[in-house]
């Protein structure tokens, strides 16, 4: 089975807090992670790392096969386009574009545009009816939705998920769950950061924060839920 991510002692300091002290896994295909840990344990700062949008004080970060600490600004935003599916807690849909807009703009950043199969990802996250909706005219689950659909429509080799249910009620939380299981029966690649141990408890496997550091698992979590 191929590895998708490789990290090897990674470590970011923010001044005089260390944010991630000396973290190394690998997570490989079609795996489900979660990453847990209390708030201010670095799960985002991972997931920033991870996804180029931040950089590491030092370390390895490899996705598929690329070292993402070597690639320029140029670089970065062609991994990202390419490479990385993100889903954040804040949905972050672009406020005066539609919903069809919004996923369209991703493959506009990747490539070239194409209405029909942006249409397509939304109604496969049941948003066949919104799809001229500005994101002030959806509620939050529908928002993230799309942040969903925006995610998938470049076919990422990574899905990164920022608590993606944080900002949901029950329903869509569930709405949303069920998407992420639906994409890692696909054989998807999920990294999702999670408060819930509930939620925690959905993936394959589950890596554990600490003040930066893993914390060494026990007994395996997970799959028997699935
Ligand atoms: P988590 O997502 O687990 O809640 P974060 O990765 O957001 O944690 O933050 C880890 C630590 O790094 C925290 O102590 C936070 O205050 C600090 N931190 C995160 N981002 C910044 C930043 N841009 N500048 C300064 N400190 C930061
Ligand atoms: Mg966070």
């Amino acid at each position: 089975m191929a590895t998708v991510v490789q990290i090897e002692n990674l470590r970011k300091e923010f001044g005089k807090v260390c944010a991630l002290d000396g973290v190394s896994f690998e997570i490989q295909e079609g795996e489900w992670i979660a990453i847990m840990g209390p708030s201010g344990s670095g799960k985002t700062t991972l997931i920033n790392i991870l996804g180029g949008l931040d950089t590491p004080t030092s370390g390895r970060t490899i996705v598929d096969g690329v070292d993402v600490g070597r690639l320029d600004e140029a670089g970065l935003t062609r991994f990202r386009a390419e490479k990385i599916g993100f889903v954040f807690q804040q949905f972050h849909l672009v406020s005066y574009l539609t919903a069809l807009e919004n996923v369209m703009l991703a493959q506009y950043f990747h490539s070239t545009t194409d209405e029909r199969e942006a249409q397509q990802a939304l109604e496969r996250v049941g948003l066949g009816d919104r799809l001229e909706h500005l994101p002030t005219q959806l509620s939050g689950g529908e928002q993230q939705r799309v942040a969903v659909a925006r995610a998938l429509i470049n076919h990422p080799k990574l899905i990164l998920a920022d608590e993606p249910t944080g900002n949901l009620d029950e329903a869509n939380e569930k709405i949303v769950l069920d998407l992420l299981r639906e994409l890692h029966t696909e054989g998807r690649t999920i990294l999702m950061v999670t408060h819930a141990p509930s939620i925690g408890s959905l993936a394959d496997r589950r890596i554990d924060f600490s003040h930066g550091h893993l914390v060494p698992q026990l007994a395996p979590v997970g799959s028997q839920r699935r």
